[in-house]
């Protein structure tokens, strides 16, 4: 066969070498040990939690050693695209933090490497193509869809494995003559790679997460160009990772398939082999057992999910890192108030099975995260997210910001600050009786009288002086409740129960139930400061009238 007239055939438009195209994407200069690595999404227009977690990964082992992240855009599949979805995807990450060196942008490439968008690439891709099939190393493949249909039954009827490849490969010693034929005919045409592996073959493969390997060759002539010209991932990948000098691929391990027909084409392009990096899938625990999170079954594999829960990005990416490493943790305890960045990222330390994602963990971790934030920070941040989901609280916020900065402030600074809420959407719920048209009216323990109540809300009202401090405060609590009978005495009330008509904790409730209209509230001195006294007395005489 005579292999230059075949590229010639099918490649006529290729004029550029090989060599000309390495020259145009010379090596990076950085220092030794800098990993050069990518994102590489299709887009969808959906960004999920797996796409945060294969960018964290990349990012930190890029960052953290000097090297370079970029991204590349991976839309050979214009059936799956979505308009907007690159910038989409830009966006969501960059909220996240997530910062490319180079790559794709809103307004063009950044980046010597580029273009970073593979459709762009077509002419780069083709001069590959024309090299292998010069070096006899790929071929045109002319098989319609009935035809491979056709030869799948065949193999079912045979028992033997699906695919093309062997006696099965009907294109792959056709003459010149057919080929020449086939195109003169008009008939469309994919590029096939030779393989030339076979399945009694096993090597050893290092993979950064999975270890060491023992791989079977692959023996199938996969597609490298469909019939529209533009590649297919497989052979996307090994001339783009080589062009832009990848040293890490970061990618999910559903490409274990397929890597060892990767490992296969980097070698006969006469590529260098990139390090893999080869995660495993997020799982949830449903029930006793584990599975997969999918996009039909579970939202909260949407990043958009996050931010409509009102999830704090430095909580999200905090718990990343929980599920990523398992000294991440420990870490975290020794260095509380560290960034997240000074954390040295490991892929040893992945777990080759794949991360479990925990909601109740994630909430966990996102409670720590706000309890360590000023109040000012959690009211921009709150205000922001209010703002965008629940308009009428983001006004109510905005219009007072002292008022609702001093709520925000109860309970933060100290050794154990609290830890009410996990995202933004709980506030409402922690903080909404502050205003006159989100408190619930009160409902009192049925277990009192209304008299009693009554009695214990008039004289709290006769007593309270704003000028108090909070001990001052407590100590009048406390002189009400003995007035009326009850006790301060939470041991005696425990040995005899029946020997009161109930504690101090009752009268406080009673208090905190008029002031508030909940069971439940932030520290009520504190709460009765904010409200003002006018405020806070207001409602406790409104409550006494409603009784
Ligand atoms: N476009 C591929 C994907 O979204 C990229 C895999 C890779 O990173 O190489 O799965």
């Amino acid at each position: 066969m005579d292999y230059q007239a075949l590229a010639q055939l099918l490649f006529p438009q290729v004029t550029e070498t090989p060599e000309e195209l390495e020259a145009r994407y010379p090596a990076r200069n950085l220092p030794e040990g800098a990993v050069v690595s990518r994102m590489a999404p299709s887009p969808t227009g959906f960004v999920h939690l797996g796409n945060l977690v294969q960018g964290t990964i990349s990012e930190r082992m890029s960052h953290q050693s000097n090297g370079v992240l970029f991204l590349r855009v991976e839309d050979t599949d214009a059936k799956r695209e979505v308009p907007g979805a690159v910038e989409v995807l830009i966006d969501t990450l960059k909220h996240y933090g997530i910062h490319f060196d180079e790559g794709a942008t809103h307004d063009g490439d950044i980046g010597i490497y580029g273009p970073y968008r593979q459709r762009q690439r077509a002419a780069i891709y083709h001069v590959y193509a024309k090299k292998l099939v010069t070096e006899g190393q790929a071929y045109p493949c002319f098989c319609t869809e009935e035809e491979l249909a056709a030869m799948r039954e065949k193999q079912e009827a045979m028992k033997v494995n699906f695919g093309y490849y062997g006696e099965f490969a009907m294109w792959r010693d056709r003459s010149l003559e057919d080929i020449q034929a086939a195109i003169a005919e008009g008939k469309p045409w994919v590029l096939r790679f030779r393989s030339t592996g076979s399945l009694e073959n096993q090597f050893k493969f290092d993979d950064l997460v999975k270890g060491k390997l023992t791989i079977t060759e692959n023996d199938i002539d996969h597609v490298l160009l469909k019939s529209d010209g533009i590649p297919t991932y497989h052979f996307a990948h090994a001339v783009d990772d080589h062009l832009m000098h990848t040293t890490h691929v970061v990618r999910g391990d559903e490409w274990m398939a397929t890597l060892p027909f990767h490992i296969q084409l980097f070698k006969a392009l006469g590529f260098k082999l990139p390090k893999y990096v080869h995660i495993g899938p997020l799982m949830k625990m449903d029930g006793t057992s584990k599975r997969k999170l999918s996009k039909r079954k579970d939202p909260e594999l949407a990043l958009t999910y996050y931010k409509a829960e009102g999830f704090p990005i430095a909580a999200v990416k905090e718990y990343i890192m929980t599920i990523l490493n398992s000294n991440f943790e420990d870490w975290r305890r020794a260095n509380p108030d560290a960034d997240l960045d000074d954390f040295k990222f490991s892929p040893k330390k992945l777990n080759p099975a794949g991360s479990l994602f925990d909601y109740a963990k994630l909430t966990d971790v996102s409670k720590n995260v706000i309890s360590k934030m000023d109040a000012a920070t959690v009211y921009t941040l709150l205000t922001q997210w209010a703002n965008e989901f629940d308009a009428d609280f983001g006004a109510k916020l905005a219009a007072d910001a002292d008022f609702a900065t001093a709520i925000l402030a109860i309970g933060r600074g100290g050794k154990k600050p609290r830890k009410d809420l996990a995202v933004w959407k709980d506030a409402k719920d922690y903080m909404g009786f502050f205003y006159d048209d989100y408190m619930n009216a009160p409902v009192f323990d049925e277990k009192f009288e209304k008299a009693t109540v009554k009695e214990a809300l008039s004289k709290f009202l006769a007593a309270y002086d704003p000028a108090d401090d909070s001990a001052a405060w407590f100590e009048k609590v406390k002189a009400i409740t003995t007035e009326m009978g009850f006790t301060t005495d939470m041991k005696a009330y425990k040995a005899d129960p029946a020997a009161f008509p109930g504690t101090v904790a009752d009268i406080s409730a009673m208090i905190r139930m008029a002031v508030t209209g909940k069971t439940n509230s932030p520290d009520l001195f504190s709460v009765m400061q904010i409200l003002g006294k006018d405020r806070a007395c207001g409602r406790i005489q409104a409550a006494i009238d409603s009784l």
